[in-house]
């Protein structure tokens, strides 16, 4: 491997010894039980169930929880360590299919009774429960606040109509923590339930098809007169909204330290394949026009890095980092953008073929700045902080 990036050496001020450990374990695990499997679960659009459990097993999904629901607490570069390293298997399918926990648990942490977290936190985090965020609606995920399914009180339950689309593990999702409209319109009208998929009245698409991230399941969901029991309210009834906001901003970091290990990928890529393959007698590398496109590609992505590192250990001291976390997603996929553009452009054709990494890389980067809040949304954010 190019020698562009070393955690352990670069790093010190975010990563020390335990985490090296962690990352350590999580690589192992990576490259035995994800890596030789990749792309037979990129074809069949999923990858196994038992995954879970054994990624539970080793601590992967619990890292970061509080012990008394099955987790392993620790600052958040053990969460980022393991994320880098589920990302660095080359799948961001995988990455997201096994990551969807970290949507759908934290605003049952921050808002549910502790009965609820024992019921809907601990087995998600002992591999037996799968579990997905369900905000986005076929007619609008940016506008959170007009979302459009219903959740009407009825005694003991709510019964909820409408649907969720694009949902990240909702083919197979056994719970989502999912928005629906209890109140009027606008913010002030949303809450969160959380929805067991065998509830009457729930069904799922078949999976969707997508340009990436295909080693993941994604489906729309319905709710059908879908009867919620009421005690599956997270929160105070109507107050969903303002939880929702605060989880997007441990998506928006996620999704930023996605972006810069796919550039990373693709810049080790690049480098290999510059070193190697030949043109007009020369290796790709000694024309000074890759040499410096290479560089440019080098330093956007240490850049991007130190940027989001520097934010995600603002928000672990507790700081209000909402414009800047923006800020790092934005500037993270931007990166991405241009090096998995650049790094398909030096591979030539082969970029183009599938079995080669930058082409998927290419292609699972092309979601990153669409989810958890699109590039243009993450602007109208910043803009109010800063006009
Ligand atoms: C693979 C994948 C996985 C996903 N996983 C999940 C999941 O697990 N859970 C979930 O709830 N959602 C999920 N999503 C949905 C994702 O969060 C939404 O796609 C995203 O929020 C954008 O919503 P939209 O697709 O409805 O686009 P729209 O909201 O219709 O936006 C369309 C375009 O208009 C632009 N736009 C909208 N409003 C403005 C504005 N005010 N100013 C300027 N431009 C604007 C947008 O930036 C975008 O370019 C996933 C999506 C994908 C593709």
């Amino acid at each position: 491997m190019p020698n562009t990036f070393n955690q352990q050496a670069d790093c010190q001020q975010y990563f020390g010894k335990s985490h090296d450990a962690v990352r350590q374990t999580v690589r192992e695990f990576v490259n035995k039980e994800i890596v030789p499997f990749i792309d037979a679960w990129e074809e069949a659009g999923e990858f196994p169930r038992r995954l879970y459990q054994k990624a539970a097993d080793i601590g992967i999904l619990g890292m970061g929880y509080p012990e008394a629901y099955g987790g392993i607490p620790g600052d958040i570069f053990f969460k980022i360590a393991v994320a880098e390293e589920l990302v660095r298997a080359g799948s961001g399918g995988v990455a997201a299919g096994l990551g969807a926990l970290n949507i759908a648990l934290p605003p049952i942490l921050t808002a549910g009774t502790d009965e609820q977290k024992k019921r809907f936190i601990t087995p998600v985090l002992a591999g037996k429960k799968i579990a997905a965020l369900a905000i986005t609606e076929p007619g609008g995920g940016s506008d959170v606040a007009n979302l459009q399914t219903t959740a009407v009180r009825k005694d003991d339950y709510f019964v909820v109509n409408g649907s969720k689309t694009f949902i990240t593990s909702g083919y197979r999702a056994d719970q989502i923590t999912c928005a629906v409209r209890t109140g009027g319109p606008g913010a002030h009208g949303i809450s969160l339930l959380i929805i067991e998929s065998t509830t009457p009245g729930y069904s799922v698409s078949e999976k969707l098809k997508k340009t990436g991230w295909r080693a993941s399941d994604t489906a729309q969901i319905f709710f059908d007169d879908c009867r919620v029991p009421a005690e599956n309210l997270l929160g105070e009834e109507n107050m969903g909204f303002y939880t929702l906001m605060e989880n997007f901003q441990g998506e928006r970091l996620v999704l930023a330290v996605m972006a810069n290990m796919t550039a990373q990928l693709a810049l080790e890529e690049a480098i290999n394949y510059a070193g190697g393959r030949e043109a007009f007698g020369r290796k790709l590398k000694g024309f000074q026009v890759t040499r410096h496109k290479l560089v440019d590609m080098a330093t956007l992505v240490e850049v991007s890095r130190e940027f989001t590192y520097r934010i995600a250990a603002k928000i672990d001291a507790g700081m209000n980092q909402i414009k800047e976390i923006s800020m790092a997603k934005n500037f993270a996929c931007s990166v991405s953008d241009k090096v998995t553009y650049e790094a398909v452009q030096i591979f030539g054709g082969y970029g183009t073929m599938q079995g080669y990494l930058v082409e998927r890389l290419y292609r699972d980067n092309r979601i990153l700045s669409i989810g958890g809040g699109t590039t243009e949304v993450m602007k109208e954010i910043i803009a109010n902080f800063i006009l």
